[in-house]
């Protein structure tokens, strides 16, 4: 009995030991981030939403129940774990007292019932794992695997891990059931059949297998605990503070303001010297990156989602988190050292570990290949799938502001958008005087704002630079107007005082850029009086709903497939004209995943008569980036498939008469692919990309009589002015 207690307590404290040792050096390592008051801020605000949060994301696994499969084997291994909790009390009260039993309950039936279900529960969740993980092997799949980059010999020693705890577990359960010292008469089913097996064994036997088992159970838990905290498993314990910590309602939609030192940049007072521009070295994240990155399960769903890995590119956001999470890692004894002397005593790896550059290709040994940083096209699938909430497009944004503020290195043909933006105000740099054009030829006219909108203005209609500049979006933007003005909805346009929004400079990461169009456009909408905002662009959408507010311009924002849709379902606008073709809707990132606007668009398209929808495999949530976002519509994309080639790929599939969308950047980059597959022959010539307001428009025109007389049709299909 005091051999078991001496070796149980030498076991628990060593390991206890070594996990705070190695606790106290990750929380060291965080403290070297930046701080970030706002997170604390949030959470001290909110206690009731993170209350709701934390029991639906962790306790729930609501995101990791969207993978069914893997969710279920998930759930179970979890809630397994919560519930072997009591063994675990169970196991160090046998340690003291063979008959011990946890007070109060510790001879409940339905209690060893429970705990017996949840370790099958566990059993059955691991297999399901190791299926998976076979399966899904990078050896087998190679690139297409979900894990491939992951350390998956780290992953099959916790599954073995796993396996030894309910094994011992179950084994010594079995023993005492054969001693006569298991607390629970009925219900612990597993231990029941377990102590059948072992009762030809005799009294003697298991009573030495009862010791030698609950040492061995409690030696497989301390090692597998003190495991964790050296593994990418520490998500067990730091995934709900991640969770906690994370931005609300997620990661996606808004990008954040500069922040150096905790608080928001001022690039009036801001000093390169002392201030933080972006990051530019790995201390320069705060700790919740760091957080982040500790976090990783490694578990690949962004990397499966991410349209740059699926075409080919070096960019998988889970690779970037894991190679900032080992460079982090590896520099930390340098960040830890505390002074230049003892920096000088540290081994040369540790020391040229420190003097990498956080971007930069192989020849500089960069942490992040500039590859990689360049083709995130910001489209959110990354931070949709991640079920511990880490906020890849923040830094990878953070990242790409150090490039371009700091280091002026970015994509060289993405400067003539910036500096058109700069001094035309649109990325072509096609001036304010060309921005009403749009409107030539339309049979009403459309009201300029010029001082205050009246409140006979119901709408300031946000047309966006596309929407006023690029031939084909130009289309969608006077069907919308077409649609207002047929519906009665009273609307004006701000023309020569609209500007870009400013996300493309900030996508790219010119934050200075973006100020100033940003503080212009908000100076405009204020003097205005904007109140009410319908935008055709998502892009633009995202920018003045949410990021605006960042500057102190606070507007209900609409998209205009929602408005129009409301407009259909009030009466306002009555589709008649039948479109008898099969489409397929592409959700646009920056509307859908970034702004949850999935139903409108489908509900447009499913009131025009003769329209046979089609899905995508890959919609919703789900998406697929058409390869425009995250300023990549001004970069060149010179490795691997283009995205939007793949896109349309998957789109034929369908074999459509029309693909729709609702974005002027999705329908010229789908334009584009649709006109090279008619061109290779492999698209019908009849194939179109449309905005659902011109199909909507479509529909809404009365039809011309056969002989062209009458009164209908007045309108045929706008072209740009
Ligand atoms: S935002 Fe999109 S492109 Fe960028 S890393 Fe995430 S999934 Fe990949
Ligand atoms: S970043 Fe999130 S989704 Fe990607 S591997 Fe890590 S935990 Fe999984």
């Amino acid at each position: 009995m005091v051999l078991r207690i001496v070796i149980g307590l030498v076991l628990t404290a060593a390991a206890a030991v070594v996990a705070a040792r190695r606790l106290r050096w990750l929380y060291r390592l965080g403290r070297t981030g930046q701080p970030a008051p706002e997170r604390i801020e949030a959470v001290r605000e909110h206690p009731a939403r993170d209350a709701e949060t934390q029991a639906s994301e962790v306790f729930g696994q609501r995101k990791l129940l969207k993978w069914s499969v893997p969710g279920v084997a998930h759930f179970l291994t979890f809630w397994g774990f919560i519930i072997l909790l009591l063994t675990i009390i169970e196991a160090y009260g046998d340690l003291f007292s063979r008959t011990f039993a946890i007070p109060g309950i510790g001879h409940w039936a339905w209690v060893g019932f429970l705990e017996d279900l949840f370790a099958v529960g566990v059993l059955v969740g691991i297999a399901t794992f190791t299926v998976i993980r076979l399966r899904n092997s990078p050896e087998r799949e190679g690139r297409e695997s979900r894990f491939s980059g992951s350390h998956t010999g780290a992953a099959w020693l916790v599954l073995f891990l796993i396996f030894l705890v309910i094994a011992t577990l179950l084994i010594y359960r079995g023993a005492q059931i054969n001693t006569g010292v298991f607390p629970y008469a009925h219900g612990a089913f597993a231990s029941q059949i377990v102590g059948h097996w072992l009762h030809p064994l005799g009294t003697g036997v298991n009573s030495v297998l009862e010791v030698v088992f609950i040492l061995a159970q409690l030696a497989v838990i301390l090692g597998f605990g003190v495991f964790v905290t050296y593994s990418k498993h520490l998500h067990i314990a730091i995934a709900p503070l991640n969770v906690l910590f994370s931005r609300r309602p997620n990661g996606l939609g808004a990008l954040q303001p500069m922040r150096s030192g905790g608080k928001v940049l001022d690039f009036e007072e801001a000093d390169p010297d002392t201030d933080i521009f972006g990051r530019g070295k790995i201390e320069d994240f705060t700790w919740k990156g760091m957080l982040d990155m500790a976090t990783c399960t490694e578990c690949g769903r962004c990397q499966s989602q991410c349209p740059a890995w699926a075409t080919g590119k070096p960019l998988s956001p889970k690779m970037l988190i894991l190679d900032l999470r080992d460079h982090a890692f590896a520099k930390a004894p340098y960040l830890l050292a505390g002074t230049d002397e003892a920096r000088e005593k540290l081994p040369d790896a540790v020391k040229a570990e420190a003097g990498r550059p956080i971007v930069g290709d192989s020849s500089v040994n960069g942490v992040i290949d500039p590859d990689v940083l360049w083709s995130c096209t910001n489209c959110g699938a990354c931070v949709e799938e991640c079920p511990v909430d880490i906020e890849h497009i923040d830094h990878i944004s953070d990242l790409r502001r150090h490039q371009v503020l700091i280091e002026s290195a970015f994509p060289t043909e993405a400067s003539s958008m910036l500096k058109n933006l700069e001094n035309k105000g649109d990325p072509w740099g096609m001036g304010e005087a060309r921005r009403l054009e749009w409107a030539e030829g339309l049979d009403f006219e459309v009201p300029v704002v010029d001082g205050p909108i009246g409140d006979d203005v119901e709408y300031l209609f946000w047309v966006g630079c596309a929407g006023a500049l690029e031939d084909r979006a130009r289309k969608t933007t006077r069907a919308i107007a077409e649609l207002l003005h047929t519906a009665g909805v009273s609307f004006a346009v701000l023309g020569p005082a609209e500007t870009c929004t400013g996300d493309p400079a900030r996508r790219i990461g010119n934050e200075f850029v973006f100020s100033m169009l940003a503080q212009q456009n908000v100076e405009t909408l204020n003097e205005a009086g904007a109140r009410k905002i319908v935008a055709s662009c998502p892009h633009c959408f995202n920018t003045l709903a949410n990021e605006y507010p960042q500057l102190g311009g606070n507007y209900e924002v609409i998209h205009h497939t929602q408005l129009l849709a409301r407009l259909v379902e009030e009466g306002k606008l009555t589709p008649v004209t039948p479109v008898e073709e099969k489409i397929t809707y592409h959700d646009p990132c920056f509307l859908g995943r970034h702004n949850r606007i999935f139903t409108a668009p489908r509900e447009i398209m499913e009131q025009v008569p003769g329209v046979r929808a089609q899905e995508m495999h890959r919609c919703k949530e789900r998406g697929f980036c058409c390869g425009a976002g995250g300023a990549r519509m001004w970069m060149e994309e010179r490795i691997g498939k283009r995205i939007n080639t793949e896109r349309i790929d998957e789109a034929l599939g369908t074999n459509p008469d029309t693909i729709s969308t609702g974005c002027p950047y999705c329908l010229v980059m789908l334009g584009d692919a649709v006109s090279a597959k008619k061109s290779s022959g492999e698209a019908k010539d009849s194939l179109e990309v449309v905005d659902v307001a011109q199909l909507l428009a479509r529909s809404v025109r009365t039809p011309v009589p056969a002989d062209g007389s009458g009164a209908g049709g007045t309108r045929s299909e706008p072209e740009p002015g």
